[in-house]
């Protein structure tokens, strides 16, 4: 049986390379590639070998094998320790390794160990899964090598794969623009939700399971693994923190300028070619440039900097070979611990600077300065060809390419050579804030809106919530003019959810919040995120998100034979009335020829109308 069926296995890994290496042949030609890092690959006779290593790369372990082997590697050293952290729709347990010299291996017992805390996280896209065989031989080689003064200073947390549900969805046909390796996961999670769209709105399991984490353990450092996609280029590993795009102005500066340089410098030494987080401006080479927006907390490494968390988004490069790939990789994890090692009080404190900093307003949106408009990751609208130039530049390793002529559809696409090119290129950064809001003292929000309570209770957002009904005077938002749908001004639903766009005016309420409502401060750690999630005008505030649609419906009503009497009367009574409605119907021919329109407004003008419709529910403390 046993033989039979490890036959069939064969045959089934055949075939699949064989589809797969047909797939690949599409890509566009690769370069060859060889680094010191390669000696980290383990012998054909150590018993801990991963399969990535076994196979040369062409292959990822499934699920149950990464969890199985890891098991293991755990049981056999005192240094490691596997926990459950979560569990997904399809009922797969999200685990992670903790690796530390301290016995009793729990979130407060690290966190009193004083030492820095790594965290790093692999498929959040389970099709981008270099991380995950990376981190798998790192870890042997702490628990079982020559690796073990890593950790000596740093605890590290390592969750091998977070989107369970979409790595187990394997193919080699799901991400067409990589190389490798042969069986690849599915980008979104069983529920097709994008997890690195969920860090503000927290819909799924595997995204709270991280937030659970950062606030039990309250990391140092925070490293989210991807493989972009997109335009060739000689780079390896890219890397980097939000910069000066961002609300944690001293941790932007220290992933820059300290963190950075060093883990490239090691990159390097190892044979890698690390660059900065790279999107071609014109989606098709980088001749008009590299553009970097801010995402906004919906992505992780914009998350982490608004809670002030040190964050580092890696995109390794697509069309490398996955054994490239992973071995950077290992040498970025490997660099990262080091550096923390040395560095790790120098970065806690000035985390701790931002955490305390309370910035008197807060832009809710981020730009290119040579740009009109803000433009988001997701929307496929960019200002293209009249834009001014960037100030800076960037010393850019490029790979030649020539624009085709496409037969099919009759326009212009790269082909690329294969062949390395360097040249300075504009660097656009959205280092323009605008959109800011004054910062409240605080904000009330009632017990009617219980979920968004619950979800902002989730991030660790500090809250007091009162037992007896309580009056207070806030300034609360009406919504003006609102358009429903997602940021490309598509009526359809985003990640599952019916964003809304809205105007809004600010008016002083007295405002009655039952029993079971919350009074959140502004002033704490994360008073920065709860304005972002509180704020209407923020594009990943609950309200933006569609968690407030309800305030758009109106549910009384007058009769035309109730409320036809009573404008008579009205208009009647208030010679000033009477002027409005008609300077209105002068101004408003639509209006003028709409009954209906006409009636509703007089009913608005009445004490019957609901105060509440349109009524942002959530009151601001001044
Ligand atoms: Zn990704």
């Amino acid at each position: 049986m046993k033989k039979n069926s490890s036959r069939f296995c064969l045959y089934a890994f055949l075939l699949l390379a064989v589809s797969f290496s047909k797939a690949q042949s599409i890509l566009p030609p690769v370069i060859d590639w060889h680094g010191k890092s390669e000696s980290l690959i383990a012998k054909a006779s150590d018993p801990w070998i991963t399969t990535a290593e076994k196979t040369n790369f062409n292959s990822t372990p499934g699920y149950a094998e990464t969890m199985d082997w890891f098991k293991k590697l755990t049981s056999a050293s005192p240094l490691l320790k596997m926990v459950s952290i979560g569990k997904t729709v399809e009922g797969r347990t999200i685990y992670m390794i903790i690796a530390s010299t301290e016995k009793i291996k729990t979130a407060v017992s690290l966190q009193k160990s004083g030492k820095p805390l790594f965290l790093a996280q692999a498929g959040i896209h389970s099709g981008e899964i270099d991380g995950k065989d990376a981190g798998m031989m790192l870890l042997r080689d702490i628990a079982m090598g020559n690796k073990k003064s890593l950790i000596d200073k740093v605890n590290f947390l390592f969750i091998p794969i977070l989107n369970a549900d979409g790595h187990e969805r394997s193919s080699p046909y799901n991400r067409p623009n990589q190389r490798g390796p042969q069986n690849m996961g599915w980008r979104t999670n069983a529920q097709n939700l994008n997890l690195n769209r969920d860090y503000a709105k927290l819909d799924t399991r595997e995204i709270r399971s991280v937030i659970n984490v950062i606030n039990e353990y309250n990391p140092s450092l925070y490293m989210d693994i991807h493989v972009t996609d997109g335009a060739d280029y000689q780079y390896d590993i890219t890397f980097g923190g939000l910069g000066k795009q961002g609300y944690s102005v001293n941790i932007g500066d220290w992933l820059e300028n300290q963190f950075k340089p060093f883990v490239d410098k090691s990159l390097q030494d190892k044979g890698h070619i690390p660059g900065p987080l790279l999107n071609a401006f014109n989606e098709r080479d980088f001749s008009e440039g590299n553009i970097i927006v801010t995402g906004g907390p919906r992505f992780s490494d914009s998350y982490g900097d608004l809670r002030h968390m040190p964050s580092i988004l890696v995109e390794n490069h697509s069309l490398k070979p996955y054994k490239q790939r992973v071995l950077g990789t290992y040498v970025l994890l490997e660099s990262t611990l080091q550096f923390l090692a040395i560095q790790g009080k120098s970065i806690r404190k000035l985390t701790d600077m931002d955490k305390s900093f309370r910035a008197d307003s807060l832009p809710m949106e981020w730009k290119v300065p040579q740009m009109k408009n803000r433009i988001s990751i997701d929307s496929k609208t960019s200002e293209q060809n009249n834009l001014a130039p960037a100030p800076d530049s960037i010393r850019f390793l490029g790979i030649a390419s020539t624009l085709q002529q496409s037969s099919v559809t009759h326009s212009g696409y790269v082909e690329w050579q294969g062949k390395p090119v360097s040249m300075n290129i504009a660097n656009y950064l959205s280092t323009e804030a605008f959109q800011f809001v004054k910062r409240p003292k605080g904000y009330w929000v009632p017990a009617a809106c219980e979920e968004v309570i619950n979800r902002l209770a989730l991030h660790g957002i500090q809250m007091t919530t009162i037992a007896q009904p309580r009056e207070e005077k806030v300034s609360m938002y009406r919504i003006n003019e609102y358009q429903f749908g997602n940021e490309n001004g598509e009526a359809k639903p985003f990640e599952g959810r019916m964003q809304v766009n809205a105007t809004t005016t600010a008016e002083m309420h007295t405002q009655l919040f039952p029993a079971g409502s919350v009074f959140i401060s502004t002033d704490q750690p994360l008073g920065d995120l709860a304005m972002l999630l509180l704020e209407p005008s923020s594009k990943d505030s609950y309200f933006s998100w569609g968690f407030f649609n309800a305030v758009f419906q109106r549910t009384e009503y007058m009769e035309a034979y109730v409320i036809q009497p009573m404008a008579k009367k009205m208009l009647e009574d208030s010679p000033a009335l009477q002027k409005e409605f008609e300077e209105k119907k002068a101004k408003d021919a639509k209006f003028a020829n709409d009954p209906f329109a006409i009636l509703t407004w007089f009913y608005s003008k009445t004490k019957y109308y609901d105060e509440r419709y349109l009524l942002y529910p959530v009151g601001r403390a001044m």
